[in-house]
């Protein structure tokens, strides 16, 4: 029930209808108690700057940032803790001291790592391939370089994207990164790649994007990785794909609840359990 001592927590973005983060909070929010609600605003681009601070002056508690506000957001704190500073992205943001000070984190790196460890993916000596170059990527990117792997793939439609990506992450990996111009043209090399990514949203239920998946039809994924950070649909042609060659899936479900509850920590300092809202969800 809302009553007066419920402070609000807000998820921004454009479009965000299909957004199932106000089930995982708000069932967070119940399970361990706490004077809180979370609620979803669909904010215009002309609006955001003000929408952000009316959020901080009301007494929020905080927010969830999603696209395509994320590189936006980051601009607009007043602080950034470290991960967030480096990839230039924030999708948590905490306000202190009566809204006097913002906060930005970045929970989809922890996100990444803990739904790709999960599914008992061994990182030592593996290649990967992230597709996509925005925020999503650039999270899933910094995850993957911090670990043992041999090498990192980037391909992105937009190369100049992935270019500028390269140069900001390559003086901090542990492993070699190399951009791909045309998934089309990576021959052999795609026999060796362990773990994909997609970080765009080809496959997911809005524009013509459904029936699009990020990767040639041709691929076959057999005993590789695929983890579709799309979660709308669950089953995008790419999963589809995977779960028809006999590859190891990751979902966007299991990100979206991950990143969930390293939010949930930041507002509340508790990580909670996940296990039941996964099968809620
Ligand atoms: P973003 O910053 O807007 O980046 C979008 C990326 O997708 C860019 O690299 C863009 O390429 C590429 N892209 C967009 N349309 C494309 C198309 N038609 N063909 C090929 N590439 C295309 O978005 P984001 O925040 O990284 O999010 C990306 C996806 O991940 C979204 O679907 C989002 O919902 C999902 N996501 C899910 C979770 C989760 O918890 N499950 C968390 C984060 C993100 P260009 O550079 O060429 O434009």
């Amino acid at each position: 029930m809302i009553n007066s001592y419920k402070r609000a927590i807000a998820l921004i973005g454009y479009p965000i209808k299909h957004s199932l983060s106000s089930k995982i909070q708000n069932y967070f929010i119940k399970e361990y108690g706490k004077e809180a609600v979370y609620l979803i605003f669909e904010i215009a681009e002309k609006n955001l700057k003000e929408a952000f601070y009316s959020m901080k002056s009301l007494g929020f508690i905080g927010l969830n940032v999603t696209m395509p506000y994320k590189e936006k957001i980051y601009n607009i704190v007043d602080e950034l803790d470290e991960t967030a500073s480096i990839v230039k992205s924030v999708n948590t943001v905490k306000f202190f001291r009566d809204g006097k000070v913002s906060i930005g984190y970045n929970t989809d790196i922890n996100g990444v790592l803990l739904s790709i460890n999960n599914k008992g993916f061994d990182w030592i000596n593996k290649e990967c391939l992230v597709i996509g170059a925005g925020g999503a990527a650039r999270s899933a990117i910094f995850a993957i370089i911090k670990q043992p792997v041999k090498k990192l793939y980037i391909y992105n439609r937009t190369q100049k994207k992935a270019k500028k990506i390269l140069n900001m992450f390559s003086n901090i990996s542990n492993s070699k990164i190399e951009i791909v111009r045309n998934l089309n043209n990576i021959g052999s090399k795609i026999d060796n790649i362990d773990l994909i990514i997609n970080c765009t949203p080809l496959g997911m239920d809005i524009s013509n994007y459904k029936n699009l998946s990020p990767i040639p039809d041709d691929w076959n994924l057999k005993n590789k990785y695929i983890f579709d950070m799309v979660y709308n649909p669950v089953d995008t042609k790419l999963i589809k794909k995977g779960m028809k060659d006999g590859a190891k899936i990751i979902t966007g479900i299991d990100m979206l609840i991950n990143q969930a509850a390293f939010s949930f920590k930041i507002w509340f300092n508790i990580l909670p359990n996940i296990n039941n809202i996964k099968k809620i969800i």
